[in-house]
């Protein structure tokens, strides 16, 4: 069997088998059914989507033995004609661009008044009509002011606008429609089914999203697909032919993006360059990956938007969990400026190379909402910590690793440091009895051990922690958990300090608040500038 291309082969025969054009398919049955069919078609839409398929279908329709039908029976003669493309007197298929002066028409005129020998109708159809020159179009609406009752004109053309009003005024009109990526796909699915071709449904949403609704592109791709690779067809076998970036490339520069690796990105460059991709189908490919990412990470339902399958949903749900949606728009807004900067440069992998700095450089982005929840946090510590000018630090062991336990020698008299190795037991001690008397204790600072007694500092403007520690019951559990830590009896003995003679530790960088901040936020200091001068200034 000779081979036929897939377009062809597959061109639909009858109207139900047209995919995509239910609006005109329904029209054109009506009239059939009713009798009333026009003189005068115009077939308008873009190129690839069924216009000469329904024309030829008509032909047969009005020409079949059984009809005027709206079901051709496909077997009779003229119906076997007309499909397999006979030069007929029932249906001619005249190139507009190729016939468009004023001579072709008139021998068109002249030709139509015959009355056909074979079958009921003679079916024109004048493909990119638009072609014609303004004295063929005058010719031919002479005719179609008074068309003979035995012809019918299919004007077919993807730039209705070009045609003259007193033709299109003639006609009745039928828009046909892009075809919509899930149509192409099912399309697609049933000649590959039909053809034996094993290929992913990942790679037939690709096909359709390259032929932008066009059913002849759609099928003429997987046409060279399967001449290219056989029988089995994946996605990256389509990305090849079209020379696209793969979907792994574009999840690995996200991978780049998050881990913040310059080296690694220029590498990329230098691989895309090296493969021979072009930088700006690269940035193009990337804002439509970018887009699906964004469009999954902020809609709840993103598959009535993008055309992807649930997998590749899927997929792009968990990358976007990596990202804030602040952190994408950014991320967009960087690559966005590297197209435009891409239609000014000479140097197109310099602009991707600085891209690429750019994305990697890029701070950490919170969401609104992790701000706000971080703000509560540090809200409520610094509440627990019982106001702004917080001292030091005897919370700083409570976040140190649990020393090892020496071997306490048994007796009361141990020294300051021996004490602080212990005091974060003591405190968790404290903490387990009452919670409000270890937070008292955060506030001290341990100044001494004399004689069996252990004094504790306080600032004079936390004196509440002080009085806090010496009531009765307080003390009492304070120094039970002493002796249990310590193995020994200990008193406690609480006075008040000059808050700033007592710092000890005089960096701001150690101020438990300004701490909490920081590891808040992720943030770093980047200088200190004590509040004096800052008031002078
Ligand atoms: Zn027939």
């Amino acid at each position: 069997m000779a081979y036929l291309v897939l377009a062809r082969k597959w061109r639909p025969q009858t109207f139900d088998e047209v995919v995509g054009q239910n609006h005109i398919i329904q029209t054109l049955k009506n009239a059939l059914q009713n009798g009333r069919l026009a003189h005068a078609y115009l077939f308008t839409g873009p190129r690839g989507i069924g216009k000469t398929s329904v024309a030829r279908i008509l032909a047969k329709a009005v020409n079949c033995q059984e009809g005027p039908t709206s079901q051709p029976c496909g077997q009779c003669l003229l119906c076997r004609q007309i499909t397999e493309g006979e030069e007929i007197e029932a249906l001619r298929e005249i190139d507009g661009a190729s016939n468009r002066g004023i001579e072709e028409v008139r021998q068109l005129r002249e030709n139509v008044k015959f009355i056909p020998v074979t079958g009921r109708y003679k079916v024109y159809i004048i493909d990119e009509v638009h072609m014609l020159t303004p004295e063929a179009f005058n010719a031919l609406l002479k005719t179609l002011e008074e068309p003979p009752p035995h012809v019918i004109f299919v004007l077919v053309t993807t730039e209705p606008h070009r045609i003259p009003l007193t033709i299109v005024s003639r006609c009745q009109r039928f828009d046909f429609r892009r075809l919509s990526v899930r149509e192409l796909v099912a399309r697609l699915e049933r000649v590959a089914r039909e053809e034996k071709v094993a290929i992913t449904s990942e790679a037939l949403y690709l096909i359709a999203h390259q032929s932008e609704g066009s059913l002849r592109d759609a099928e003429s791709m997987l046409d060279q697909l399967i001449s290219y690779k056989g029988n089995e067809i994946a996605i990256s076998d389509v990305r090849a032919m079209l020379g696209m970036v793969s979907r792994e490339t574009f999840d690995f520069f996200l991978d780049i993006i998050r881990r913040r690796d310059t080296a690694q990105g220029i590498d990329l460059v230098e691989e895309l360059t090296n493969a021979g991709y072009d930088p700006r189908q690269f940035l193009r490919d990337l804002m439509g990956y970018l887009r699906n990412l964004l469009l999954v990470k902020i809609h709840s339902r993103p598959e009535a938007l993008i055309d992807l399958t649930d997998e590749e949903i899927e997929k792009f749900r968990m990358l976007a969990e990596k990202f804030t949606a602040e952190e994408l728009l950014v991320i967009i807004q960087i690559v966005s400026k590297a197209e435009e900067e891409l239609r000014r440069t000479a140097n197109p992998r310099l602009v991707l190379e600085l891209t690429f700095m750019r994305l990697t450089r890029m701070e950490r982005i919170l969401s609104w909402e992790e701000i706000l929840s971080r703000l509560e946090d540090l809200y409520q510590q610094v509440k627990s910590m019982g106001g702004k000018d917080v001292p030091l630090p005897i919370s700083s062991l409570v976040d140190q690793p649990e020393k090892e336990k020496k071997e306490l020698v048994n007796d009361n008299n141990l020294s300051p440091e021996q004490i602080l190795q212990q005091w974060s037991r003591i405190l968790e001690e404290v903490k387990s009895e009452r919670r409000a008397l270890a937070e008292f204790l955060l506030h001290g600072e341990l100044i001494a051990v004399k004689d069996g007694t252990i004094i504790l500092g306080f600032p004079q403007n936390l004196a509440f922690s002080k009085e806090g520690i010496e009531k009765p019951e307080n003390r009492k559990i304070l120094e039970e958990s002493l002796k249990k830590i310590l193995q020994n009896d200990y008193r406690i003995k609480c006075t008040l300090i000059n808050s700033r003679e007592s710092t000890s530790s005089p960096s701001p960088l150690e101020e438990p608040m300004i701490r909490k901040v920081m590891e808040i936020f992720q943030g770093e200091i980047v200088g200190v500038s004590p509040i004096s001068s800052v008031e002078e200034a």
